[in-house]
């Protein structure tokens, strides 16, 4: 297919769109639309839509085709990075689109594309039920549940993307498909890890779990403790039970007053998570005597905020990695770079920890059924400008490379905050299965992705 940029005449073909919900490169309400989570960003769309149902959609992608365009789905642009500057696309924001329906009884929740996980977890908790969601209450349940999608529960239930029942979609030539396992299965796999490749998703069905109580929370260490408590964290983690899911943190805090007084302004360790059973099994963390340690039992709704994300839009730049294991001379590698004296700007530098449920795939599963490495290495630095974006990458970089023997192939595709190599991660026979629905559902390459097949 062969994009176009096209006039501003020529776009405003596109301003009854949606019911007039358009704003075009120009309008005083396009700096607004184009913008996404990451404000460090510059997202350039030939016009930004907003539909309020299926059948706005479908206009929506019958235009685009009409006018020689593409168009791409999202919902809170969590991960707009790998979409590029979307110039010669429609950006189709779901925000309109959302809203939470539970059936207590099937333990099925139904949201539309543009839920954030914070409606599913209000809508299911007064029925006993919680959803797989990850660290952030503002992050869309379309982009993380199609991504893969881990949580605080990932390691006792797995990916989010495994327990999708059913995905609604307007395909490349505007029609609204149902898939699930019975209804265009092979679709459904490739939804389940493909992401946003095979069409708009107008729709997302899936199960929820009983839970109503985790014990929870989370243990501080000043980082000039980090040599003293990774190691301990890394053997306990290796050989934890599936029922724990936790993340090790180095955090440099900047001195805000929405920051608690403890931690204000300073670099801290930091070790939080969930327990799904006997609570004796933290007791070497604890051994290490954590400055702070809030771990108690608490409602599961709870843990949609333990992480404490930023749910506010900033500017910053990301970079992860797979870690296959974390060996003593990983260990020091990785403080050498990002602990004290290493000089590292980086806010964040977190591993996630995988295994348990994350590792064992199951007939059932999507395209990515779950993830091959120990641990997700995540970080992320402030990016006022140009020139700090640069910094802060340049020593994400450092620290990527310095892990690099004991670094997996590919990337955890969620955590991607720039372009990757998709087939790396998926490796060569999902890869070919991927390109296959690819071509059957979109062969004009309509639908641009962030992570593109
Ligand atoms: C602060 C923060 C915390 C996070 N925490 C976690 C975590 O704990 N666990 C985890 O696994 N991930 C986490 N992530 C990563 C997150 O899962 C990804 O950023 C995810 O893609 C976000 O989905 P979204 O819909 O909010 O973002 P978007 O940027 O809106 O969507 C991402 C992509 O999904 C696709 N998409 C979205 N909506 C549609 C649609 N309606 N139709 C077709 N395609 C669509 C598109 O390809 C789009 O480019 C976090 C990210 C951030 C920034």
């Amino acid at each position: 297919m062969t994009i176009i940029e096209s006039p501003r005449d020529e776009l405003s073909a596109l301003r009854d769109l949606c019911g007039g919900a358009v704003a075009l490169p120009g309008d005083d309400g396009y700096d607004a639309a184009r913008s996404c989570f990451n404000l460090a960003l510059d997202q350039r769309p030939a016009a930004v839509v907003y539909p309020a149902d299926s059948s706005e959609v479908a206009e929506v992608v019958h235009a685009a085709r009409g006018l020689g365009l593409r168009v791409a789905g999202q919902s809170t642009g969590h991960n707009a990075g790998p979409l590029g500057n979307l110039s010669g696309t429609i950006l189709v924001k779901t925000s309109g689109m959302g809203g939470v329906a539970i059936d207590a009884d099937a333990r099925i929740a139904r949201v539309g594309a543009g839920a954030v996980w914070e409606d599913v977890v209000d809508a299911a908790a007064p029925h006993g039920l919680y959803a797989l969601h990850g660290s952030s209450p503002t992050v869309g349940v379309a982009g993380y549940s199609l991504g893969g999608g881990m949580g605080w529960l990932a390691r006792s239930h797995g990916l989010q993307t495994n327990s999708l029942t059913a995905i609604e979609l307007v395909t490349a030539d505007g029609e609204l498909v149902r898939t699930d396992a019975d209804n265009d299965p092979e679709l459904f796999w490739a939804l389940r890890g493909g992401g946003g490749n095979f069409g708009i998703v107008t729709a997302l069905e899936f199960r929820l779990y009983a839970i109503t109580e985790v014990y929870a929370g989370f243990m501080i260490w000043d980082w000039s403790e980090a040599a003293r408590v990774l190691p301990v964290y890394a053997r306990w983690a290796a050989l934890a039970p599936d029922h724990v899911t936790t993340s090790f943190r180095i955090m440099q805090l900047p001195p805000l007053p929405e920051i608690p007084e403890p931690i204000r302004g300073r670099s801290i360790v930091i070790v939080d998570g969930a327990v799904q059973g006997d609570p004796a099994v933290l007791e070497p963390l604890r051994a290490l005597q954590p400055e702070i340690d809030t771990f108690a039992t608490m409602p599961a709704p709870a843990l949609v905020r333990l992480h404490q994300d930023p749910e506010e839009p900033m500017p910053y730049v990301g970079d992860t990695a797979l870690i296959d294991e974390l060996p003593e001379a990983a260990i020091e590698a990785l403080l050498q770079m990002a602990g004290p004296k290493s000089g590292s700007p980086l806010a964040i530098v977190e591993l996630r920890q995988l295994g348990g449920a994350l590792a064992r795939r199951a007939s059932g599963h999507g395209a990515v059924g779950g993830i091959d490495a120990q641990y997700v290495l995540f970080m992320c630095g402030m990016a006022l400008d140009a020139d700090m974006a640069a910094f802060m990458k340049h020593h994400a970089e450092r620290i990527k490379a310095a892990l690099e023997p004991w670094s997996g192939r590919g990337a955890y595709l969620n955590f991607a905050e720039d372009k990757v190599d998709p087939s790396l991660t998926h490796g060569p026979a999902t890869w070919e299965r991927l390109k296959a629905v690819k071509a059957r559902l979109d062969p004009d390459n309509l639908i641009h992705a962030n992570h593109a097949i």
